[in-house]
This record gives structure tokens, C-alpha cells and sequence, in this order.
């Protein structure tokens, strides 16, 4: 009989081979006393850990034309090694508590946890899983277990699809190497890096399957969805031959696809329609530049704190935007001034709120924080002479949050003229569209701003009241929920009013499945992830927009769920 499990698809693509299971429990962290007199030796075997794990890492080789940001994950792994949080903080538990290594390592890391648990930004929060990554290297490397065992293996695994209980993004990288088709695991998220890396890859994943390595055997043959986040054990010939013409038809869409870099995203009946990129590090840009000339439509530029003891100084905002807007050649950068959640990762000693999707974020932390926004802002209105730089304000609620923005941002520009530092005194100042207050006003808040982009993520987390990184009510997080589309309705209508442009950044803007919909609804501006680009232009210039035009408001009027999906359906048959 064949047995389905069921994941979360984190890298679309079909695999099917044997299963590698990857068995590699730690064993429980012991916990013994140190006499006073031991406790160099203890500090001494901890950094000894430490440098072991650090050349096991460095002994990762990255085949050549490797992805930048791919080494970059590596690399992050590598400064966390050299983080005073991981190198020298359990050495002073060692010596305050006279504890063994493993154990003080064990106690900062449950620290370290608890404080990327308690942020609210989905991305930080899953770089929990980059420390305990980190930890579990230097564990293995106390009780003498390293390298972890797929690690000295050199066999081949082609075609193997391996099982884990979690994989690191080194992990990802060695077993790529090795020629494994696909991977599962059972903890992790979409957000994790080693998802990203998947993605990145193109090697098929899913995460979150709870128990997989009890449930499948060595060697037998899986299908793997990475798509859909199924797994089938023991098929039959017939879901054999199934997912076999998915995989060739998936082939044959990316090959089409290629033929649509350069090309213009207009539809059918000669609407254009503008194609911007979302980015979170620099080297997302070669990303953007291979699917063809693009603008940014969101740097999302928290990046720029993560992983270092302070924060970013105006001179390396400045370097980061420069190199954006070098690489875009003339095309338009929106800079989204940052967005984190919980500020303790940047040491401001702030205690964390107890809800804190809810607390002090984005816009309402940086104007709590003039000495974390106003280095940012100042960078952005000196890089807005170097090319086309627009200034994007995340979370706003109100029109005063809107009119202290501004306030900083004519501030600053004060500042620059006295400085004589050049900036574009007409740079655009747009702002996100996320909380339902600020959809309900887009109208007001459109009389204020150059324009307003629908950050679908964090809109659809408030209007439904479901955290967006809470698997347990992920089941009820919809896109299609009919508040959600009345609200983006109203905010297009309010920016058609207005006559300022409206884009959406969310992930929705990047889902095929929804861009029929959103072309109806009247939007002419998509942001997405770089590899969406293409399918999405391909989309477009399917798609009769005057057609989409007289349809789309019975969908969006539509109250009942079943009935607003068939008016959904419909809308793939005639446009
Ligand atoms: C959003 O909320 O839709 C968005 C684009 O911002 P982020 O995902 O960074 O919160
Ligand atoms: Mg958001």
C-alpha cells in the first residue's frame, strides 16, 4: 500500500530514488562539575571544539561558479564561530558555574534560542536554526564525534533522496556535492537558509515531516513533490508514471521560460506591466540581472543588522545601496527602511514585548531608535544621487507614524545641506500597506506618500489573526480569504484615486496562482522573489486584461469561500 506523508513543500521539483536516512542524534548534553583546578583545562578543550569545528567548516569546498550567497551561508556560520555569543560567553559560564563545556554550551545556547524565539520577524526567527546548527557542530566536536558521518563518507548518493531530523546549510552544500536528488526533513521551515539554498539550487525539499525517518527504509523508493510537500512511499507504476510527466512537463516550463528573459511583461490586449524584484542580500542582484532588467521593489535591509554586535554605521548603508544601484543601471532601487522585530539581537538591552508581532517593529521601532534609523535614512538620501532611490516605510498604522517619517526625512535632509552632502530633495517616500488600519485609510495615507506597496505577508498575518510563522494556524493563513482581497481592492482603488502607483511586495505578488486576480483587481506592479520573474511575465502576457477587468469584482464581492475559489477557477479558463 502506498504510504503519503505530508510536509511543507520549501523547493518546488520532482524527485524520485532511495532513501538516505541520516541518523545523527546527539547524545543528551551531560552535565558533570569542574573542580576549580580543572577549569583551564575545560576552557582549553572548549576552544580546542571550537577550532575543530571551524576547519570542518572551512574543509566544506564550494565547487567553482557556486552562487555567492551560497558561500555566504557558510560564511555566516563560520563569523557565528567567532561571535563572542558562541567563543567567549560559555568559557565565563565554564568559569561562574564550574560546569563542564558541553554543558555551558548548552546553557547559551537555550539563551540564545529563547531570544530568536521571541522575535517577531519570521526570517530572524528561523536563524535560530543556524545556532543550533552552530552548537551541534561544536558539540559533536566535544565529545569527539566529528565530523558528523555524511560529512567523511565520500561515496556518491546520486539520486539518493536523503531523510533527516534537520540539515544545516553546509549539510545541503556536501550533500548536493555527493548527487542527491532531493531531501526531507523533519524540522525547519520555509524561511530557514537551507530551504533558500534548495530553492537556490533547484534541489527538491520538503520540511516539516514529522517522523520520516521512523516511517521510510534505507534504500527504498520514494516520490518526493517539493511543490506540493508530498512524499509517497511504495507507489505504483501509475503515480510512478504521473509524477515521471510532471517532472518532464516541469522541464519543458523552465526551458520555455528562458525565452522570456528581455522581453516585455505586457498582456495580450497591450497593458505593460512593471516586473520589480524583491532582494535581502546584495548578491540576490546577480539573481535579478539573469532574469533580464528589473527594478527593486523591495531591499528588504534588515540584513544589513544581522550577524554583528552593532549596528550598521551611515558609511556601510551607503556601500550596501551604492552597490545596488550600480548593479541596477539605471533602474529604480526602493530601499525599505528596516524592518525588525525584536531589537535585543542588536544589543539595545530593550526587553522583549510577550507579543511581539504586535510590538515594536518596524517603523515604530526605528522612530523609537533615531540612533539606529537615522544612519539608514541619511544613507539612502546621499545614495539617491548615485541613481533612481525611493525610500519605502514599513508597518505603518497611522497618518501621524506617516507624518513623522517625513519629519525625519526632512530633518536629515537639513542635516546633509549643512553637511554638504548632495541628495535628491524630491526623492519618493512611499509606504507599506500591511496592517488592516492602514488599508481601511489608504486613501488619506495615498494623499501623503508617492506611493504605497501591499506587503501581502504581514496584511494577511493581521486581517486573519494568524501568526505567519505558527505552523499550527498556518492551515488558515489565505491569501483568498475575502477580507483580505476587499482590503487589497480598496487600496488599489485608493491609489487609482490618488493617481500614485500601487505595487505589491507580499509573496502573493510572486504566486502565479494569483496573478490573473491581482491584474483584475487593477494591479500594474509586481515585487517578488528573482526566481518568480519569469513565470509570472509568462502569466502576463496570457492574460486579457480588459477581459480580467469586467470578471475579477465579482471574485473580489464574492463573501462565500467555495463559491469565490470557483469564480477563481474561472478566471484561469477565459484570461
Ligand atoms: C510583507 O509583509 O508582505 C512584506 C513584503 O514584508 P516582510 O515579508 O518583509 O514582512
Ligand atoms: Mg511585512
Amino acid at each position: 500500500m502506498t504510504l503519503a506523508l505530508h510536509g511543507i513543500g520549501v523547493s518546488a521539483g520532482i524527485a524520485s530514488g532511495p532513501v538516505h536516512v541520516l541518523h545523527r542524534e546527539l547524545p543528551e548534553v551531560p552535565y558533570y562539575p569542574i573542580a576549580a583546578n580543572a577549569i583551564d583545562t575545560e576552557v582549553t578543550r572548549y576552544r580546542l571544539a571550537v577550532d575543530l569545528a571551524r576547519t570542518q567548516l572551512r574543509a566544506v569546498g564550494l565547487p567553482a561558479g557556486t552562487p555567492s550567497d551560497i558561500a555566504e551561508f557558510i560564511e555566516t556560520h563560520l563569523l557565528m564561530l567567532d561571535d563572542v555569543t558562541l567563543s567567549e560567553r560559555p568559557l565565563e559560564i565554564i568559569r561562574a558555574e564550574g560546569c563542564n563545556a558541553e554543558w555551558a554550551l548548552k546553557l547559551q545556547c537555550d539563551a540564545l534560542c529563547r531570544v530568536f524565539d521571541e522575535m517577531d520577524d519570521p526570517y530572524l526567527r528561523t536563524r535560530r536554526d543556524d545556532v543550533a546548527h552552530v552548537v551541534t557542530r561544536i558539540q559533536l566536536a566535544l565529545i569527539n564525534e566529528s565530523p558528523q558521518p555524511h560529512e567523511t563518507e565520500t561515496d556518491a548518493l546520486i539520486g539518493h533522496i536523503v531523510v533527516a531530523d534537520d540539515l544545516s546549510p553546509a549539510d545541503v552544500v556536501l550533500l548536493q556535492q555527493r548527487g542527491i536528488a532531493g531531501f526531507v526533513t523533519e524540522f525547519g521551515g520555509p524561511l530557514s537558509h537551507s530551504a533558500i539554498l534548495a530553492r537556490n539550487l533547484g534541489l527538491p525539499a520538503v520540511v516539516g515531516v514529522h517522523g520520516a525517518r521512523g516511517l521510510l527504509d534505507e534504500d527504498e523508493i520514494i516520490i518526493l513533490d517539493g511543490g506540493s510537500g508530498i512524499l509517497l512511499a511504495n507507489a505504483d507504476e501509475r503515480a510512478h508514471a504521473f509524477y515521471d510527466e510532471r517532472a518532464r512537463a516541469r522541464q519543458r516550463s523552465r526551458d520555455e521560460l528562458a525565452s522570456f528573459i528581455g522581453t516585455a511583461a505586457v498582456t495580450r490586449d497591450g497593458q505593460p506591466v512593471e516586473l520589480m524584484a524583491n532582494i535581502e542580500l546584495r548578491e540576490d542582484l546577480d539573481a535579478v540581472r539573469a532574469s533580464g532588467r528589473h527594478g527593486i521593489g523591495l531591499y528588504r535591509t534588515e540584513f544589513l543588522y544581522m550577524n554583528r554586535p552593532a549596528p550598521p554605521t551611515e558609511e556601510e548603508h551607503l556601500a550596501a545601496y551604492r552597490a545596488a544601484v550600480e548593479a541596477l543601471d539605471g533602474e529604480t532601487l526602493t530601499v525599505r527602511t528596516m524592518d525588525l522585530g525584536a531589537d535585543k539581537q542588536i544589543g539595545s538591552g530593550r526587553s522583549v514585548a510577550s507579543n511581539p508581532a504586535l510590538g515594536l517593529r518596524g517603523i515604530r521601532l526605528c522612530l523609537n531608535e533615531p540612533n539606529l534609523f537615522l544612519p539608514q535614512v541619511r544613507a539612502i538620501l546621499r545614495a539617491s544621487v548615485l541613481g533612481p532611490v525611493e525610500i519605502m516605510v514599513p508597518m505603518i498604522s497611522s497618518l501621524t507614524e506617516i507624518q513623522q517619517v517625513q519629519n525625519v526625512i526632512e530633518l536629515t535632509k537639513q542635516s546633509l545641506a549643512r553637511d554638504g552632502l548632495p541628495y535628491d530633495p524630491n526623492i519618493r517616500v512611499g509606504g507599506m500597506i500591511e496592517v488592516p488600519a492602514a488599508a481601511l485609510c489608504a486613501d488619506v495615507f495615498a494623499e501623503y506618500l508617492d506611493f504605497l506597496s501591499i506587503g501581502t505577508n504581514d496584511l494577511i498575518q493581521y486581517t486573519l489573526a494568524i501568526d505567519r510563522v505558527d505552523d499550527e494556524v498556518n492551515y488558515l493563513y489565505d491569501a483568498l480569504n475575502p477580507g483580505v482581497l476587499k482590503l487589497i481592492q480598496g487600496v488599489i482603488e485608493a491609489g487609482e484615486r490618488a493617481g500614485i502607483p500601487v505595487s505589491m511586495c507580499g509573496e502573493m505578488a510572486g504566486d502565479a496562482r494569483y496573478t490573473r486576480l491581482l491584474l483584475g483587481m487593477g494591479l500594474r506592479r509586481f515585487s517578488m522573489h528573482p526566481s518568480s520573474l519569469l513565470e509570472i511575465k509568462r502569466v502576463i502576457t496570457e492574460c486579457d486584461c480588459r477581459q480580467l477587468r469586467e470578471q475579477v469584482p465579482a471574485v473580489v464581492r464574492e463573501g462565500r469561500p467555495e463559491k469565490l475559489r470557483e469564480l477563481m477557477n474561472n478566471l484561469d479558463r477565459v484570461a
